[in-house]
Order: structure tokens, then C-alpha cells, then sequence
């Protein structure tokens, strides 16, 4: 006799699956029973109240049980096969159509009894299901009738669960399927979760809980299974998330720092404005953390144009004062330059060396502006002359090494894979760590992303700001916007022109830009003096371009979305953004940020190229909000958080039961995992699940 079924099994030892629907299986990642049995549902379809037939809807999606009357099998002219076939209860008649399914004949025996479940169709008083799905009347069905009618049935009469499927895999296949994984090794399943925890959460047993995932008997059954998985899901997300940040703050700090009051002084006093409230609660929030013995570990959140150089200025040179030395690592060259220039700007007082370092350049502050060889700066990083290193990921090159590195900021976080961040992390002993970041989310959010990180969030704009006007053009209003336009860079200010995102093609998306500039500049623009940026251009050339701009040479800048972080060009007070509708709302935010930093009214236009509805919602959303948080939530909720981030790199975990916008059971599973880092139970309960899950972080994993 063969040995009973357990879960680490290979899928095909269950009956009735075979080489080929294992291979198939393998393409949704189900290799054994236990990933089969943990494989949900996708949705369902609630079936479970079984419908006279003369009480049916037109449109719902209804279940009938009766008896089966006239099975027959036609061939229609355009030559589909049909079966049709008629249901019978005391209230009226069903008739059943399936179109080219003849095999289904041998399960339809006229006088047996049904359910039969489908979408309402009328016609001309006739009442009809197409190609329903159906099923004999449960033995138990029949005989207890205390049972809802349906209960011991899989495919009708009941809530329905949808699986993904792949080709040769349906749903109704893997129903049947994991009905008979779930006979033979429910009661194998593990409890992982403490009775204790289980108790204070009120949440169903791992057991119960994947028995109704997949065969749920009500709704109010499903929604705790789902609570539960879904719980679990986050829970061992953020129990990894939060080891890890106790890890790291008990490491020891190789250069403990102190808070240089003289320094922060004249910093602030030399600034050309008053610092918003949260920039000054972000400013202390990072200088405390600093102060304290255990390494600092914190993400800095804050909309487009709030002021987040200024923050990480404070701290950079709060390091330095001390001798400390630091690093800022910027997504792009563009970007990496930008800060190097803020940085030399805001902290002329204090006679710092400041360093640049990116695949191309390697500048040193004090020297006007030329550039040093790539080996005398990597001298005097190593000499630890230089206080503060601005660059790219050139950064963490093997032969740059640093000799006291203190503080380490990265910006635009989620640009960077975790390896890269890492790795400049491992430059020093054990840095303070700042990372930025400017996709604004919520609070939650954030802390179910990010549970090993501390939060500062700058949720106030630096006053001054005028909302940036927006609106949707559609192609017949171009040339009016044009003239706009031009009328804009007449009074002398200055335009960004962004083109459309061409997915996966960088040579395309050039090319797009190039011929945009072309177009423009013989047509609609030829008075006028138009500049051209695009990815594919050598570093020194971008710089000339955005330099030209900056000084006003170019009037009107064409460019790929390079410019999407970052630049800051305050006289710049139009943004026309080229096929808005296939970039995301946070990313639009994004580029229109670069406008509205002067004391200019600016204006942002999002050329559309198509009225699809849900196209249209997004763009609309620009219109009426100019909140970064509200509008990233938005775009949350159409897309998702892997697409608004890419999955991959940064880390975003793959829920399949929570949603990350679930601000309610995120707050219970933090509070919950909190209570049990540093549990004197903790390795008996967690320890294996925590050292086997994935639950990567932006940081440390
Ligand atoms: P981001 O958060 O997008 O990185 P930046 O740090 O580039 O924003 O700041 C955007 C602009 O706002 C810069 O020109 C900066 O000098 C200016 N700025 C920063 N803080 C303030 C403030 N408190 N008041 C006025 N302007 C400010
Ligand atoms: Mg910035």
C-alpha cells in the first residue's frame, strides 16, 4: 500500500495528477501539496442561496436546484455546437445552452437532480443559462434536509473560489484537485501562530482557516480566513522586519557623534528661509537618533519640492563638524550633481570639503569647478580630508574607501537595489543610515513596507507655493496650448517638455525625444531656443544641457523622463508632459514638481492621447489634488503597490490575502509583532519561520 499523502509531497502524488498538469502546476509555482493547498483563490463567485426558478434575475449570477428534463444535442448554422437542455422545479422552467462542449452529454442524465448555477439571461420571457457549470445534487444534499442545499458540493450552489489559472489548469480541475489534498493532509497542516496570539487576535486556526479559503460556507467564514492568512502574511513580514532593526540599533556605532550646536546655528541662521515645522521636527528626529549609541535607521518621506536637501544637510553637517565623514548617494548623475551644488551652497560657511564622485566626474569643493582625477579624490576620501562624498552608485566601488564613514544618505531610495544600499552601508562600521524618499505614502503603509526603519515625514509644503495649475489636453487643444506657451517663455520663463515612456526601450524612448525636439523646433517652437536631454546622452553632455537651461540659454527643454527626479530649476514654470496617460499619477506628481518652485504661477498640461475611462480617472486626480500623499494613496488603489513601486526592487512583498492599504490590520499586526521581538519565547515560536521567509526589506536584508 502506498504511503498516506503528507505536504512536502511532490504535487503529483495526488490522485489524478499526472506529469502534464504537474508541469503546468510548476508554472504557478505550486511544486507540493503544501504549496498547493496554500495556492487562494484569486476571487469567488457566491453561489450559496439557491434560487426558485421563478424568483430569477435578469443579469445575476443565480443557482437553481431541479431536476434535468430534455438533454439535447443541435448544430447551429454558423456551424457551433450546441447542448441544450431544460431544468425543472416547482416554480418554473430553465433552459441550459452549452456551445461546443459535447462531451458534457454523457454527464447530463434527463430525471436526475441538479444545481445548476450561471448568469440570468432572458429572452422574450424565456429564462436561460449559458454554458452554466453544474453538478448531481449532493447524497447529502438530498437526504438532511437541515443542510443548506449545496453545502457538500464543490462547483455550485455555494461560494464559488476562483483560482489563477494557467492553460489546462481551470479552476474547476484544481477545486476537485485540492479538495482531495485538503481530505488527506488538512490535519497535517502546522499551527504556526501561538494559542496565545491566536486568542488576543481572535483569529481562526491555520486549519479551519485554509479549509474555508477554499470552500468557504458563508461569507462571514471567508472574510476571518482571510483575516487570518492575511494576518499571517504580515505578521512574519514585519517579525523579520522588526529583528533585523533590533539587530541593527545593537550594533555598536563605530564613531559615536554628538550634536554641534555652534554649527547648526550658523546653518540655520545663514539660510535663505525659515525652516518649515516638520523640517525642524525631522532636523531633531535625525539629530537624536545620531546622538544615541545604537545606529540611526531611518526613512525621511517627504512630497516633491518639501525640503528634504535641507534636512539631510543639517545632519551631513552636524558629521562633519565632528570630523566625521559622510556620504550622499543619488540615483542619478543629474541628481548627484544637483546635491553637490545645494550642499557646497548651503554649507559655504563652514569650510568643508565637499566631494563628488560619479561614473564620469570627480569634483572637490574649493577648486572651481574642475575636475581632480578619479585616484587623487579617492586619496583624499581615504585620507579622510574629505568630509562629505556626494555621488552615484560609483560610490560603492571597490577601490573607494572611506576612513571614517559616519552617516550614510541615500535618496530616491527605492531607485537603488537592496545590494547597492547595503553595500554603501558596509563602507563604514556601523553608519547612521538616512534614507529618502519622494514617493509620498501613507503612515501605514510605510510601516508595513518599511517596519525596520523609523519614520520622519515632512507633510507641509515650504510656504510660498502657489498650487500648480493642471489640466488634461486632449489633441485638438494642442495648438492653444501652444500659444500659451509661448506666450510663458516670452515673459521669460521656461518649459520642460517630457515625452512618452517607452517601456523597455531606452533607444526608442531617445528617439521619441529627439524627433519631439525636431518637430518642435521647426514647427510650432522655431523662434524660440530649445534644449534636448535624454539617457543616452554622455554625462558631460546632460550637464551642458541642464546647465544651459539653468542659465536660461535654452528657453524650452525637451527630455525623456531623466528629469523626473530631481532637477531644480525655480524660473521654470511650465511642464507639458507628452502621453501622460502612460505614466503613473505619482510619477506625473513627480515631473510636475520640477515646475512651482519660483514665485511664478506655474503650469503643469497632460497631453492625452486616449479617452479610456480609467485613463481619464487618473489624469483627472492630477487635476483635483496636488497632495503627493492623497494622490499616491490614489494611484495605490488603481494599480497597486507593485506597480507603483516595482515589485522586485524595492522589496515590496507578494501578498496574496493582505492589502498593503489595510491601515486597520497593518496597526494590529505591528502592535502584535512588537510584543514578541525580544519574547523569552520567541525562538521556540518564530524561530524557524523568521530564518526561512523571504520578508526583504529596503534596507538590511
Ligand atoms: P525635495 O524634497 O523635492 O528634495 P528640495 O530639497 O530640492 O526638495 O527643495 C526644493 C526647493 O525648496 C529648494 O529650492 C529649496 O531651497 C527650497 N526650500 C527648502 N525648504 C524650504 C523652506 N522651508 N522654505 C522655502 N523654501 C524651501
Ligand atoms: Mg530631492
Amino acid at each position: 500500500m502506498a504511503a498516506p499523502l503528507i505536504l512536502d509531497d511532490p504535487v503529483d502524488r495526488i490522485t489524478g495528477i499526472g506529469d502534464r498538469q504537474k508541469d503546468k502546476l510548476a508554472k504557478l509555482n505550486i511544486r507540493s501539496v503544501r504549496d498547493f493547498i496554500f495556492h487562494f483563490p484569486r476571487r469567488y463567485d457566491d453561489f450559496s442561496e439557491i434560487v426558485p426558478i421563478r424568483s430569477l434575475r435578469s443579469g445575476a449570477q443565480q443557482t437553481v436546484k431541479g431536476t434535468l428534463w430534455h438533454v439535447e444535442q443541435s448544430n447551429s448554422r454558423g456551424g457551433l455546437r450546441m447542448l441544450k437542455a431544460t431544468v425543472v422545479d416547482p416554480t418554473g422552467v430553465l433552459h441550459l445552452v452549452w456551445f461546443n462542449q459535447p462531451y458534457l452529454k454523457d454527464q447530463l442524465k434527463e430525471g436526475t437532480d441538479l444545481l445548476v448555477s450561471g448568469k440570468v439571461e432572458v429572452f422574450r420571457g424565456v429564462l436561460s443559462f449559458n454554458n452554466p457549470s453544474f453538478e448531481p445534487v449532493p447524497k447529502a444534499d438530498t437526504d438532511d434536509t437541515s443542510k443548506p442545499a449545496g453545502a457538500g458540493s464543490l462547483h455550485v450552489g455555494r461560494i464559488i473560489p476562483i483560482y489563477a489559472e494557467t492553460e489546462g489548469v481551470t479552476s474547476k480541475w484544481l477545486r476537485t484537485k485540492i479538495r482531495t489534498a485538503l481530505d488527506h493532509t488538512l490535519n497535517l497542516v502546522e499551527e504556526r501562530q501561538p494559542a496565545e496570539l491566536l486568542a488576543r487576535q481572535k483569529l481562526l486556526g491555520i486549519r479551519e482557516a485554509l479549509e474555508q479559503v477554499h470552500f468557504p460556507g458563508n461569507q462571514k467564514q471567508l472574510a476571518r480566513a482571510r483575516e487570518r492568512l492575511g494576518f499571517d502574511e504580515l505578521f512574519f513580514w514585519q517579525l523579520r522586519a522588526l529583528l533585523r532593526k533590533s539587530e541593527w540599533k545593537s550594533s555598536r556605532k563605530a564613531v559615536p557623534m554628538t550634536i554641534q550646536t555652534e554649527a547648526l546655528k550658523t546653518f540655520r541662521a545663514a539660510l535663505p528661509f525659515d525652516l518649515t515645522e516638520c523640517q525642524r521636527r525631522s532636523i531633531r528626529e535625525i539629530l537624536e537618533d545620531i546622538r544615541s549609541p545604537s545606529p540611526m535607521s531611518r526613512l525621511l518621506e517627504g512630497d516633491v519640492g518639501s525640503g528634504k536637501t535641507v534636512v539631510a544637510a543639517a545632519g551631513l553637517l552636524n558629521a562633519a563638524a565632528q570630523g566625521a565623514q559622510s556620504a550622499l548617494m543619488a540615483p542619478t548623475e543629474i541628481l548627484a550633481e544637483q546635491h553637490y551644488r545645494s550642499l557646497v551652497s548651503l554649507l559655504k560657511k563652514h569650510k568643508l570639503s565637499i566631494a563628488l564622485l560619479t561614473g564620469s566626474r570627480a569634483l572637490l569643493s574649493g577648486r572651481d569647478g574642475e575636475d581632480i582625477s578619479r585616484p587623487d579624490l579617492l586619496k583624499i576620501i581615504k585620507s579622510g580630508e574629505v568630509n562629505i562624498v556626494v555621488g552615484t552608485h560609483a560610490l560603492i566601488q571597490d577601490d573607494v574607501v572611506y576612513q571614517s564613514l559616519a552617516l550614510v544618505v541615500i535618496d530616491e531610495q527605492h531607485r537603488f537595489g537592496v545590494e547597492q544600499r547595503k553595500a554603501l552601508m558596509r563602507k563604514g562600521a556601523a553608519p547612521d543610515v538616512l534614507v529618502m524618499t519622494a514617493t509620498p505614502i501613507p503612515r501605514s503603509l510605510a510601516l508595513a513596507l518599511f517596519g525596520d526603519l523609523e519614520l520622519s515625514i515632512l507633510d507641509e509644503m515650504p510656504k510660498g507655493r502657489k498650487p500648480i495649475l493642471t489640466e488634461v489636453v486632449y489633441a485638438s487643444n494642442r495648438t492653444r496650448v501652444h500659444e500659451f506657451v509661448k506666450k510663458q517663455l516670452d515673459s521669460g520663463r521656461q518649459a520642460f517638455v517630457i515625452c512618452p515612456l517607452v517601456e523597455e526601450s531606452e533607444v526608442l524612448e531617445v528617439k521619441a525625444a529627439t524627433e519631439e525636439h525636431e518637430l518642435l523646433q521647426q514647427g510650432a517652437f522655431k523662434n524660440y531656443r530649445l534644449g534636448l536631454l535624454h539617457g543616452r546622452m554622455k554625462s558631460k553632455d546632460k550637464d551642458a544641457v541642464i546647465q544651459a537651461f539653468r542659465a536660461g540659454e535654452y528657453q524650452m527643454l525637451v527630455s525623456t523622463s531623466v528629469v523626473e527626479v530631481g532637477v531644480d530649476i525655480p524660473n521654470a514654470s511650465v511642464m507639458l508632459i507628452e502621453g501622460a496617460e502612460r505614466f503613473g499619477l505619482a510619477q506625473l506628481h513627480q515631473f510636475r514638481g520640477r515646475v512651482g518652485r519660483g514665485a511664478e504661477q506655474s503650469y503643469c498640461f497632460l497631453f492625452a492621447t486616449t479617452t479610456a475611462p480609467e485613463s481619464e480617472q487618473r489624469l483627472r486626480a492630477m487635476v483635483r489634488c496636488q497632495d503627493g500623499f492623497q494622490l499616491s494613496e490614489e494611484d495605490l488603489k488603481l494599480r497597486g503597490p507593485g506597480e507603483v513601486f516595482g515589485t522586485r526592487q524595492s522589496g515590496i512583498p507578494d501578498l496574496r490575502m493582505a492589502s498593503l492599504l489595510d491601515a486597520q490590520l497593518i496597526k494590529r499586526v505591528r502592535e502584535e509583532a512588537e510584543l514578541w521581538v525580544g519574547h523569552p519565547s520567541f525562538e521556540m515560536y518564530f524561530g524557524a519561520a523568521v530564518a526561512s521567509g523571504t520578508g526583504d526589506s529596503l534596507v538590511w536584508n
